[in-house]
Parts: structure tokens; C-alpha cells; sequence
């Protein structure tokens, strides 16, 4: 061992020892992944923002030290950089949803491309991180849109079951829908525009962490998948295995 690193090791052990115990568990980007195979995980994932309530859901999030997945539009991603910037900042992962949400599979070549690399700029200009996920608006895809998709590298993410707040608006029926539908590695739609799904966070989150859930990203759930460029998961209705 080098003299050098000895004596940094040295200065770190004095610094264990004198180091105060923090007053409380601190929620650290950095902290190692929950391994979703030994343990209870679900991934809850907000689509179309950040949406006007960000903000507080970052808040909720970061209180019961709770990762999501932000599938983010490229237009609110340059209106709303400050969110985007906090995501990245405390542990949550971010998608590209497109930049104004056409369906992709009645969209041109080349639209689908613009839209999908004017979203990685945007995120890239807010965060300095680019998304490495793709989740087409509606969750539309076919053959054309899975080649695009490959060619940027990024899995299609859809997902397990929804919240149905959009349709909902309502908190109690968001929770029940939502815990419905819960199960380990669910991929679970919500709306971080919509108010409803926000004001019911603490206490969905309460529960189902009571329940055993971690909450977790979409890279943690479907890790044991593998997934390759293109690929979309979970598979379409009708798509072959
Ligand atoms: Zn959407």
C-alpha cells in the first residue's frame, strides 16, 4: 500500500470516529440499488411533465425516500427545468415521452425522431443527463416506432396497470385503483398534472410501504429482463413472445 493512501486512510478513520451520527436517515441519491428480486418493489411512474405539481410530489417523494420514474414531454422539460434538474438531483429516473405528445404510430419518420431527440435536449440542457428510456405518448408503438426507438438506443417502457387519475380525479378511487393493481415489480401509470394523484401521495405511499412495497424506478424492476434497444415491456396486447 502507498504511503499515500495509508495516510488518507488514516485521516477516514479519524474521521469515522469523530464523525457525530446523523439525527436521522438522509436520503441519498447514491444509496445502493434495492434488488428487486429478493424484495417487494413497484415503480411508480408519472407521465407527461413535469407536470404543474412537481413540486410537491418531489417533496412527498423525498419525505418516504421513494424513487419514481418521470416519463417527461420535451416541452415541459424546457418550461420546467428547475424539476427536472430536482429529479435527477434526488435518485428519481427520467424517460422521453415525446416533445408535444403525437401518437407516434400515426406520425411521420421523421416527426418521431425530432420528437424524441428535442426531448433529450431539453432534458440534457435542464439535468446534463439524457433519458434512456422511451415511453411513446398513449403507449401506441408498432414495428416503425420499435425501429426508432432502436436506433436511440432505449427500451419501450409501457406499463403493468393505471392509476386512472386522469379519468378519476378523485383520491380515494386513485388509491383504490392504484393498490388494486399493485403487485411486486408493477409498472403503475399516474399523472403528475394531475392534483388529485399529488394530494393522495403520502398516504398511497404510507400504504403501500406498509405493505412491504420499496419504491422503486422502472431501471430497478425490470432489471432481470434484459431488455435491448427497441424492445417493449411489458409486451404489447397481441405482440409475439
Ligand atoms: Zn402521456
Amino acid at each position: 500500500m502507498s504511503r499515500q493512501i495509508s495516510s488518507l486512510l488514516a485521516i477516514a478513520a479519524v474521521c469515522v470516529t469523530i464523525a457525530p451520527a446523523p439525527a436521522f436517515a438522509q436520503t441519498s441519491p447514491k444509496k445502493a440499488p434495492v434488488d428487486c428480486s429478493a424484495v417487494k418493489c413497484i415503480a411508480l411512474t408519472f407521465d407527461d411533465g413535469p407536470g404543474q405539481y412537481a413540486g410537491t410530489l418531489l417533496d412527498t417523494l423525498k419525505k418516504y425516500d421513494a424513487k419514481a420514474t418521470f416519463f417527461l414531454e420535451g416541452q415541459y422539460a424546457k418550461s420546467r427545468p428547475q424539476y427536472v434538474k430536482r429529479m435527477v438531483a434526488e435518485g428519481h429516473e427520467l424517460g422521453n415521452h415525446s416533445y408535444r405528445h403525437p401518437d407516434f404510430t400515426k406520425s411521420s419518420e421523421a416527426t418521431i425522431k425530432a420528437e424524441i431527440q428535442q426531448t433529450q435536449d431539453a432534458v440534457k440542457k435542464a439535468a446534463g443527463v439524457e433519458p434512456k428510456l422511451l415511453r411513446p405518448p398513449y403507449g401506441m408503438t408498432d414495428v416503425r416506432v420499435s425501429e426508432i426507438a432502436e436506433q436511440f438506443g432505449m427500451p419501450q417502457i409501457l406499463w403493468t396497470a393505471g392509476s386512472e387519475d386522469w379519468a378519476s380525479k378523485n383520491v380515494e378511487a386513485i388509491q383504490k385503483q392504484t393498490l388494486a393493481v399493485a403487485k411486486p415489480n408493477a409498472i403503475i401509470l399516474m399523472h403528475d398534472w394531475v392534483k388529485q394523484t399529488v394530494d393522495g401521495m403520502p398516504s398511497l405511499i404510507k400504504t403501500l410501504q406498509h405493505k412491504g412495497y420499496h419504491l422503486v424506478t422502472v431501471s430497478d424492476v425490470i432489471k432481470e429482463e434484459k431488455l435491448e434497444p427497441g424492445d417493449a415491456f411489458p409486451l404489447p396486447q397481441g405482440w409475439e413472445q
